[in-house]
């Protein structure tokens, strides 16, 4: 099994990885060269959370370690289906071969990339593959890992790492657009998506007794301790400053509120260090499909600030909040963008 390619080819690679938009798109991309190269089966991506959390003479058990199958799919409710990953990939981005054959062929290849802003990320490949085929693997996996680099650094955020505030805006858009086609009307009993507001209470004082060192690492952990406490198909961004979103996914509403409950109280009893005790106020909406992007975030907004002025350390959902706070609501669905 020879490959040629031509030159034209291997530019055209090229180029379509680089005018990717996002980093969705640069994955979906790549899975699809791959599959083009002769001897490829099968290519499924996935990202690995909490790995880079390990440090020396830690151990870090496969359960806390997370793989989430790509691209992230909130519509179904099925957790780690790859772990066997977290044996299989090193401390390099690389090419790793596996199951050879008496022809020195390989039935599998892994393709990991390491030391980005985002999780690691990995690419399994089923086929036959000779060296050559694994080398052409190398050389795209270099383009695909300076583009990934290249995304991250405009879609995380840089002190927490999670996707930043323009990376919410697209995604929920995604969950809205999901929603019009599949509209949810029972939020009691039916499973759908919630979006909340995570504001840390009185953050300032942290900054101003502490000074902006601790104040950031509050925020580091902050944003550790979502992510042990939040689902594989949540998802988590920081919004900007001491703000922080959640789309929480496939819950009903008592779901939500005992989980956003049950994230406040993880806080509220973890020992910052120098800093002691925070707190945070949670505003919580449900996703409706009849409403504009905006509209959900103004929601969302309006319970964080009942919250905040019913004694923080609250989670509020919006539509259990009595009317006053509703018919505040004076711009709904008629936002235009
Ligand atoms: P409240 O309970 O009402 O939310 O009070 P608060 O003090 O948390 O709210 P406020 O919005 O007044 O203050 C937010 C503070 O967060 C102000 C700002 O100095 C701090 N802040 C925002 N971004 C960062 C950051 O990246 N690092 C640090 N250390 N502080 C930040
Ligand atoms: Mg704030
Ligand atoms: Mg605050």
């Amino acid at each position: 099994m020879t490959i040629n390619l031509s030159v034209e080819q291997v530019f055209a690679w090229a180029a379509s990885l680089t005018e990717q938009p996002d980093y969705q798109t640069l994955t979906h991309r790549f899975l699809d060269i791959l599959l083009e190269i002769p001897g490829v089966k099968k290519a499924a991506a996935y990202e690995i959370y909490n790995r880079s959390r390990k440090k020396t003479g830690e151990a870090v058990t496969p359960c806390e370690q997370l793989v989430r199958r790509f691209p992230l799919d909130f519509t179904r409710d099925e957790s780690n289906d790859h772990n066997d990953l977290i044996n299989i990939l090193d401390n390099e981005s690389r090419v790793i071969p596996k199951i050879s054959d008496a022809n020195g062929r390989f039935r599998q290849a892994y393709l990991s990339i390491k030391e980005t802003k985002g999780p690691d990320r990995a690419i399994a490949l089923d086929g036959l593959f000779d060296r050559q085929t694994i080398e052409l693997f190398r050389q795209l996996l270099s383009i695909f890992r300076n583009q990934v680099i290249l995304h991250d650094s405009k879609e995380r955020d840089v002190l927490t790492k999670l996707p930043n505030r323009q990376s919410f805006d697209t995604r929920l858009l995604q969950v809205c657009e999901h929603y019009l086609k599949h509209p949810v009307t029972d939020t009691s009993h039916q499973k759908s998506s919630w979006i909340a507001l995570l504001d840390i209470d009185h953050f300032k004082r942290v900054n101003d007794d502490f000074g902006h060192l601790y104040g950031d690492e509050v925020l580091l952990i902050f944003s550790q301790l979502m992510e042990k406490c939040f689902r594989y198909n949540d998802f988590l961004f920081r919004f900007g400053g001491e703000e922080f979103v959640v789309i929480l996914n496939l819950t009903d509403m008592e779901g939500a509120e005992h989980t956003f409950n049950r994230f406040r109280e993880t806080v509220a009893n973890h020992n910052f260090p120098t800093v002691g005790r925070i707190t945070v106020s949670i505003g919580i909406t449900h996703i409706d499909s009849m409403c504009m992007p905006t509209t959900l975030l103004d929601r969302a907004d309006k319970a964080l600030y009942y919250a905040k002025e019913n004694g923080r350390n609250r989670a509020v959902i919006y539509e259990n909040t009595d009317t006053l706070i509703k018919n505040a609501d004076t711009n709904d669905d008629i936002e235009l963008f």
